[in-house]
């Protein structure tokens, strides 16, 4: 079957085979959330009686996450419990990228492990699915506990990111969403390394709806994305779907040459009109800052691209799985057996 007829088909049916629906989880020294997020979870999907697969990515945790991970067991029949554990920390795009690969699903479903994107939406998401849609952008009306700060920030990311990208990127949909199966296998399929997750997802188009929800404040711990880390990734999202600063740069270097020439003019003729005048050091003095700090950024710009090409070259994996396991109810009597010797 050609992708064309793939990408096509409709997917009212209903659920059939194995792991229907996927729930991806990347973790990151959430020890104190697990046991409360596999629980909330574990409830939504035996509630749904659908078979279902829940995927914790384990992204090089320092604390206790892994342990953690490692003993959950599955308290539902039709649900199976896959822990990934990366070798090291490779952030989140990474995780989510992992959890990705690994999910069967013919929907697939991304939450974060401190319970800000309810997993009680679920059925919500699916309803939608169900009519029809590929993916479903879950939007937050609110974010509670979370700064004024960055809230204004991630508004002004938004903002610049789609004046520069011709793909428009949802504003406030972070990465609680649902795919489609086939909208995950495209994204699975994109090569490329630097993974800005936001973008890849609406990379792909399809049929979109958006749901909105309130976003709640972490039931614990503290987010593992500071300044740096998000101006990080705020760099990445634009060089990666936009080239247009490097074409800001060619236009900055041609409005400092147009001034240039027009004051060389203007020093050209007031010398011949007046004769030469010894004073002039500031002038000379701004023109050479301003020259030299537009040169520094376009070539600043220039290293961010190069930067990028020199990643994707070297085409080194996204990430490296330590450990992976596969648990279903019946292990837990198997376990206890053991136990019990
Ligand atoms: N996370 C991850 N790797 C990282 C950072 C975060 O897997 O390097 C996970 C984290 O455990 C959580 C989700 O990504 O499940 C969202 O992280 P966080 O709550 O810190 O982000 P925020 O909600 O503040 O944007
Ligand atoms: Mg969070």
């Amino acid at each position: 079957m050609s992708a064309l007829t793939l990408v096509t088909e409709p997917h009212s049916i209903p659920f059939s085979g194995e792991a229907e629906l996927s729930v991806i989880i990347p973790v990151f020294n959430e020890s104190e959330s697990i046991i409360e997020c596999h629980s909330r979870v574990c409830l939504v999907l035996e509630s749904l009686n659908e078979a279902s697969e829940i995927i914790y990515v384990n992204d090089g945790s320092t604390d206790d996450s892994w342990g953690q991970l490692f003993e959950l067991s599955s308290p539902v029949k039709h649900v199976t419990i896959t822990t990934i554990n990366l070798s090291r920390n490779f952030g989140k795009e990474a995780a989510m990228s992992a959890g990705l690969v690994e999910a069967k699903g013919d929907a697939v479903i991304l939450l974060d492990a401190d319970l800000q994107d309810p997993p009680e939406l679920i059925p919500e998401m699916l309803t939608e699915w169900r009519k029809g849609y590929d993916v479903v952008d879950m939007k937050r009306k609110s974010r509670d506990g979370e700064s004024w700060f960055k809230i204004f920030t991630a508004s002004l990311f938004y903002k610049v990111i789609n004046n520069l990208s011709d793909l428009p990127i949802p504003e406030n949909v972070g990465d609680f969403r649902l795919l489609d199966r086939k909208v995950v296998d495209q994204i699975n399929q994109l090569p490329e390394k630097t993974r800005f997750m936001k973008g890849l997802f609406a990379w792909p188009g399809f049929r979109r709806t958006t749901l909105e929800f309130n976003r709640d404040p972490r039931i614990a711990g503290e987010t593992k994305w500071n300044y740096t880390k998000l101006i990080h990734l705020a760099f990445e999202g634009i060089t990666s779907f936009s080239t247009k600063p490097l074409r800001v740069a060619t236009m900055a270097g041609l409005f400092t040459s147009a001034c240039a020439i027009a004051m060389m003019l203007f020093v050209l003729f007031k010398t011949v009109l007046f004769g030469e005048m010894v004073a002039g050091y500031p002038t000379l003095i701004t023109v050479i800052l301003l020259l030299g700090g537009v040169q520094l950024l376009s070539i600043g710009l220039m290293g961010e691209y190069v930067g990028r090409l020199f990643i994707e070259a070297k085409g080194r994996p996204l990430y490296l799985i330590m450990d992976k396991n596969n648990k279903t109810m019946s292990d837990n009597v198997t376990e206890v057996e053991q136990k019990l010797g």
